[in-house]
């Protein structure tokens, strides 16, 4: 079940302005019916992104980046489906009516409302006290010294605790929150032996853990003098704050990290302030030396790249790897980047400015070349047996690799550094034993499709809108060949959904979890996604295109100068339909 009611999306889709959405993020024209501009998705100097602002559809006859207002708002500022509808609901003053909620749902959403209000004050009060409290002045200085100014310190809304025992915890109950509430946010904590109930957070630097959305759930705080203990204090685990899946700045981070389609992780709070500073505002920490799965499902649904400069010594490499694997099942590419030594990001951005930092990015390292090159780095490769040794260790690391060429680009560094032949050191893998990955219940793992691939999420999206289109939506769906989709995935899905197209959920086929799951996330899209005839149209058009754009790849590699002029003709009415449905007179 969907959490807003098609009703309120589709007040919400009305409510629009398409516009000036699209114009606070590139300059639009108006020509004709339609409105151009230069694509905020792709580098490009001669306008191909159009606007309609009667169906409020977007489309970029460069890159093929194409959909709704939902959708727009989803790409630029990287944002999930729900949370998109909340930011365009907030902007445009639509409300939103939930689906009818079971009552312990809906009290569970109401105490986590309740939650997030409590720490929102909090949040102001120790903004507040960091710039008037003269017993602030020590933190103040700290920061300055950091190089920080008061403009970045006041957007990440860094704080400060007073010393007193209880000021927060007095403050909230004066503002009606309970004790049970205010130690259920985090913010104090009852005595040792249960006697007394003060303050978790006292003469300390705040730093504010926020969503993606800005909405703090915790915090991360640092003693200001040098005998307290300890210099780092997190909220604890609770119903708001989850460590594992926290990233400090994505809130702030997110619309430039979507914009110029990386994300920069790094490991303190002060250097995210820092990078900021200097303008490289796509970045966010993590919070501990090494990256969760949850993690890097949230910097992948950001940005394409995800460049993680984080203290290679401390983080551990079985959780670096889990990182890129889990990073490589969602079409990301994560990169090391190695900082010089003795350097943290703060520093260098502070002593060299931003492009300091940029050119390391230039010559950041794939997680697999990366550790390969620190086993190398720590061995003797002086001695015949040293760099047997060493062989020994990377050898599996090589067999990790599971594209060909990466494969055989390790093979070449490898060889190169121990003095091999790159034949050699083939033979030698090829007879290591072969370590294929096990899951814990002993099944061999299956790697997911990249699910974020552009090409099968446009294709997930139009089987969705078919599903929530009722009769239209059906005719279109019969007339998606094999030749549309890009994986087997996909038109065993499409199969499903024609002959079950009243209700795709039932008899679901058990045998394939792929298909299933497929199945069931573009049940779930549809849900959530209410679309129009005109979306419709252009989705099919777009599906289209792919296909005619694959075909002629094909058509080249063979030679075949007929197929190819075919194929041109019919891009070109392709394109010309899609003008149509974009608003362009013909
Ligand atoms: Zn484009």
């Amino acid at each position: 079940m969907s959490l807003y009611t098609k009703d309120s999306i589709d007040r919400l889709k009305d409510a629009v302005d398409m516009v000036e959405l699209v114009g606070a993020r590139t300059d639009l024209r108006r020509v004709g019916n339609r409105f151009n501009g230069l694509c905020p998705f792709h580098e490009e100097r001669t306008p191909s992104f159009s606007v309609n602002a009667e169906h409020k559809l977007f489309h970029c006859f460069g890159c093929g980046a194409s959909g709704d207002a939902i959708g727009f708002v989803q790409e630029t500022e990287g944002l999930d489906f729900r949370q998109a509808v909340e930011a365009l609901a907030e902007r445009y003053n639509v409300e939103l009516k939930r689906e009818q909620e079971d009552p312990a749902a809906e009290r569970r959403r109401e105490r986590r409302e309740r939650l997030l209000k409590l720490v929102q004050r909090a949040t102001d009060y120790y903004v507040r006290y960091l710039w008037e409290s003269g017993e602030a002045k020590l933190a103040r200085e700290y920061l300055a010294g950091r190089g920080l100014e008061e403009e970045v310190l006041r957007q990440f809304r860094v704080g400060y605790a007073p010393s007193a025992w209880d000021k927060v915890t007095v403050k909230a109950q004066r503002d009606g929150f309970t004790r049970e509430e205010i130690a259920a946010a985090g913010l104090a904590q009852r005595g040792r032996g249960g006697s007394g109930f003060y303050d978790r957070f006292r003469a300390r630097i705040m730093f504010p853990l926020a969503d993606p959305r800005g909405r703090v759930l915790g915090f991360g705080a640092r003693a200001v003098r040098s005998e307290q203990q300890p210099k780092y204090l997190n909220t604890s685990e609770n119903e708001l704050y989850h460590k594992g899946r926290q990233l400090f700045g994505i809130d702030l981070a997110r619309g430039q990290a979507a914009k110029r389609g990386r994300i920069l992780v790094v490991e303190g709070y002060t250097d995210v302030l820092a990078l900021h500073q200097v303008g490289l505002t796509e970045t966010v920490a993590v919070m501990g030396t090494s990256v969760t799965p949850e993690q890097v499902t949230l910097l992948s649904q950001t940005a394409g790249s995800v460049f993680l400069a984080l203290d290679a010594d401390r983080s551990g490499q079985e959780a670096m790897l889990r990182a890129a694997r889990v990073a490589a099942e969602r079409g990301v590419e994560l990169r090391v980047v190695e900082m010089p030594e003795g350097n943290d990001p703060a520093e260098l951005v502070t002593e060299r400015g931003a492009e300091a930092f940029t050119e390391l990015l230039g010559s950041a390292s794939s997680v697999l070349e990366f550790q390969i090159r620190r086993v190398l780095a720590d061995s003797d490769l002086q001695s015949p047996r040293g760099r047997d040794t060493a062989f020994e260790e990377v050898r599996p690391l090589i067999a990790t690799a599971d594209s060909p060429a990466t494969r055989d680009h390790l093979v070449r560094y490898v060889a190169d550094k121990l003095d091999l032949a790159p034949d050699v050191v083939t033979i030698a893998l090829q007879s290591a034993p072969r370590t294929a990955p096990q899951r814990p219940d002993g099944q061999l793992s299956r790697r997911p499709e990249r699910l974020l691939d552009n090409a099968s999420r446009a294709e997930r999206a139009f089987l969705a809108m078919c599903i929530s289109q009722g009769e239209t939506g059906r005719e279109y769906l019969r007339r998606v060949t094999d030749a549309h989709l890009s994986s087997e995935a996909l038109r065993l899905t499409r199969d499903h959904l024609v002959s079950h197209f009243a209700n795709p959920l039932a008899e679901i086929p058990g045998a394939d979890p792929v298909i299933a799951a497929t199945i069931t996330e573009v049940v779930m899209l549809a849900d959530e996604e209410p679309s129009s005839e005109p979306a419709l149209r252009l989705g099919f058009l777009q599906l289209e295109l792919r296909r005619i754009e694959r075909e002629l790849r094909h058509a080249g590699q063979g030679d075949d100068f007929d197929r190819q002029r075919e194929l041109w003709s019919e891009r070109e009415s392709v394109r010309q339909a899609i003008g149509h449905v974009m608003g362009e007179t013909p």
